[in-house]
């Protein structure tokens, strides 16, 4: 469920009517809602009590400093996979001890900067990663606290560029050398044991996966203990797909995928993290853009917008689907026809959708891609020179620029030409 509806036949963002704010800052703009960024996480929360948890939302996903002030006001701990993302939670008021740190390439530099700043844990993802955060916290005089994301070979059915968990993909490190890495962990100096990391993937339409998935993590904590570590925290990923056309059957719920955490490691006494970012932030935001014409071509009509892959590259890089409805309600049951919904950048794969029936739209009109909120404004370039597009978050009846678009001088300026030319 989310805050977009048709409401006195205009498209709403909560109690803002869409067209409003295009007219106060032109298209096209991302916007999020308070109201469906704030329900969302709390189904996690909900889906999990009474387990002792954290849910830590994945800030890849989106990553403005007001939906994370947002969230971590809520009680939201971030999952961040670079020092940027560490330093957005911070300048957002998350404390360290609610930030995670994934991702296979974490640079000493960032390993000392979240060592320093304050860190929950660090999601270790390999060997050599291990034995350099083992080096920069002895330096610092340091502990930093570990899990070690394990790489459970399990097929998250889910689109190869998304998937992560199988053995072929560069995450984690085999869970069958765990015993080993764990072992090592355990001798170094400079880091402490706290747990077991696992994400299989992302936009997951099944549970399956997970089940396999935590019930290997769930035999691994036992092993370990076995083996002396004191395994006591559960980092189990993110990955719950969203529904990204009405017309699919849904995905699972969160409160499924809680009780299948409950079933397959709710009885091992550890504390369970989670790292949502989709299911949290996708269709909690709209991208809006505006018709630039209507171009009648040899075998079909081409819609073309002023949004482009540059703002929102998830099809062009995953063939992926959006929604796309008009921000004006089209008359119920009225008629319908099919567009190449196209963006103005000069590549082919500038391409939204193909033969979509929609309403007759005309210059002018407004459309709305939904489940537009994840991977979507945090994608964006400035491709063909075009500004990045700004984001707007609604709370209620009013609205915020939380990111503005940036003006041509500022994007000119940070170019320079050299004295020699
Ligand atoms: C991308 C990612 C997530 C979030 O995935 P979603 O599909 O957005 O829930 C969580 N954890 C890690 C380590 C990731 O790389």
């Amino acid at each position: 469920m989310d805050h977009f509806l048709y409401r006195d036949g205009q498209l709403h963002a909560e109690d803002v009517a869409l067209a409003d704010i295009a007219a106060a800052v032109g298209t096209p703009f991302y916007c999020y809602s308070s109201a469906t960024l704030t329900r969302h996480y709390h189904l996690f929360t909900e889906a999990l009590s009474p387990l002792p948890h954290l849910v830590c939302f994945a800030v890849k996903s989106l990553s403005n400093l007001a939906v994370l002030r947002l969230l971590g006001s809520l009680g939201a701990g971030m999952d961040v996979v670079s020092g940027g993302e560490y330093r957005r939670a911070r300048a957002a008021g998350v404390p360290g001890e609610r930030i995670v740190f994934s991702g296979v390439g974490k640079t000493r530099e960032e390993m000392r900067l979240a060592l320093t700043g304050g860190i929950r844990q660090f999601n270790v993802e390999s060997e050599p990663e291990l034995r350099a955060l083992s080096a920069v916290a002895t330096s610092l005089g340091l502990t930093a606290p570990i899990t070690i994301r394990v790489n459970p070979d399990v097929d998250a059915r889910t689109h190869a560029k998304i998937a992560t968990g199988k053995k072929e993909n560069k995450f984690g490190i085999p869970i069958a050398r765990a015993p080993e890495v764990y072992a090592e962990a355990a001798r170094l100096p400079g880091v402490d044991v706290v747990g077991i990391d696992v994400h299989i993937g992302s936009q997951l339409t099944e549970l399956e996966p997970f089940e396999q998935a935590y019930l290997k993590v769930a035999d691994l904590t036992r092993a370990l203990r076995a083996e002396g570590h004191d395994i006591r925290r559960l980092d189990l990923g993110g990955g719950l797909g969203i529904p990204y056309a009405r017309s699919n059957s849904a995905p699972p719920l969160p409160l499924d995928y809680g009780a299948l955490i409950k079933r397959t490691v709710g009885d091992l006494g550890c504390e369970i993290e989670i790292e949502p970012g989709r299911l949290i932030s996708g269709n909690a935001g709209v991208l809006v853009s505006r018709v630039i014409y209507v171009k009648n071509g040899e075998d079909r009509d081409f819609l073309i917008l002023d949004a482009a892959m540059n703002d929102l590259v998830r099809p062009s890089m995953y063939d992926a689907h959006h929604d796309i409805v008009p921000v004006t309600e089209p008359v119920p049951a009225g008629p319908v026809q099919p567009y190449d919904v196209v963006g103005p950048v000069c590549e082919t794969g500038d391409t939204f959708a193909k033969a979509r029936d929609l309403p007759m739209l005309a210059e002018g009109d407004l459309v709305a891609f939904r489940s537009a909120g994840a991977y979507g404004a945090v994608m964006a370039s400035e491709y063909n020179s075009r500004p990045l597009v700004p984001e707007i978050l609604v709370n209620k009846d009013h609205f915020a620029v939380i990111r503005r678009r940036p003006t041509f001088d500022e994007m000119l300026e940070r170019d320079s030409i050299p004295e020699w030319l």
